[in-house]
């Protein structure tokens, strides 16, 4: 009798060691005590789970016998596609929708020699926007509208009028630098301008701002001077659109900004804003 409780605990002894050996290859270094019991017992043990880490403890390394499955990078289609709401110009389902769409456009010639697609910046829900004619070589490089020295006073008339420049939206009737910086032609504009169309439903202002001559004649199909356009109310896509002065035409005629100033505040009354001191 005593012989076979012998044997019997030879065996409990081996199938122990035999445990042990298989969790010191799987990297485990210390044992809770009731994994010691489990084992000890004869508790049959899923092989193919690593025993948890207790919190104190280090987790364990991979096991070396173990074909860890590799890495699986999703597709970005799978994330929703190239763009993302924080890319500049998105920031709203409506706006990364235009942006999906535009894509790394080519529908006019102006794509070849882009450097970037100058989609637009600021508030997805501006009540103010503001319209350029297209990116000039600062936006082409940057990707960004109104970054050169026409910008920035672009963004102290923005800031005169009681806004931050992150408070409206500012793009351009074509998105891609023409050569040259020379007009937009006609078969380019009328490739490009439904994207402003879809902007502008996406955004939904109160105000459109058409920022110079080429803006301005563009959106209102309008060939008058912007001498005679600027100044008045008009209408595009069902919102109220007031024709101004391009900023890098006031920083070559600075002695037009009183009458660019005089738009704006038309504008911010339309607004429901104060008139500021500063210009
Ligand atoms: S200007 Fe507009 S339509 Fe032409 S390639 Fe650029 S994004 Fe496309």
């Amino acid at each position: 009798m005593s012989g076979v409780r012998d044997e019997s605990v030879t065996e409990v002894a081996e199938e122990l060691r035999r445990h042990l050996a298989w969790l010191a290859d799987a990297g485990v270094r210390e044992l809770a005590p009731a994994s010691v019991a489990a084992a000890a017992s004869g508790v049959s043990h899923d092989p193919g789970a690593v025993p948890a880490a207790s919190p104190t403890q280090v987790p364990p390394p991979a096991p070396s016998w173990a074909e860890m499955p590799p890495a699986r990078t999703a597709p970005r289609q799978a994330a929703g596609g190239p763009y993302a709401l924080t890319d500049t110009g998105c920031g709203s389902a409506a706006l990364l929708a235009v942006r999906e769409d535009l894509g790394e456009c080519s529908r006019c010639k102006l794509g070849s020699g882009r450097t970037h697609v100058v989609f637009g910046v600021g508030n997805p829900a501006a009540e103010l926007l503001f319209v350029g004619e297209g990116p000039g070589e600062d936006e082409d490089l940057k990707g960004e509208p109104f970054v050169g020295r026409a910008g920035q006073l672009l963004t102290k008339m923005i800031e005169a009028m009681g806004f931050r420049r992150g408070d409206v939206y500012i793009a351009n009737v074509v998105k891609c630098r023409p050569p040259g910086n020379r007009n937009p032609e006609p078969d380019e504009i009328e490739a490009c301008e439904p994207f402003l169309r879809a902007q502008i439903a996406g955004i939904r202002p109160k105000v459109i701002v058409a920022l110079g001559k080429f803006a301005a004649q563009t959106l209102l199909r309008d060939p008058s001077a912007i001498s005679r356009l600027r100044g008045r109310w008009f209408e595009y896509g069902g919102v109220r659109l007031m024709p101004t002065f391009h900023p890098a035409y006031l920083l070559r005629s600075p002695g037009e900004k009183a009458k660019a100033w005089e738009d704006l505040q038309l504008v911010m009354k339309e607004l429901g804003k104060s008139p500021q001191k500063g210009r």
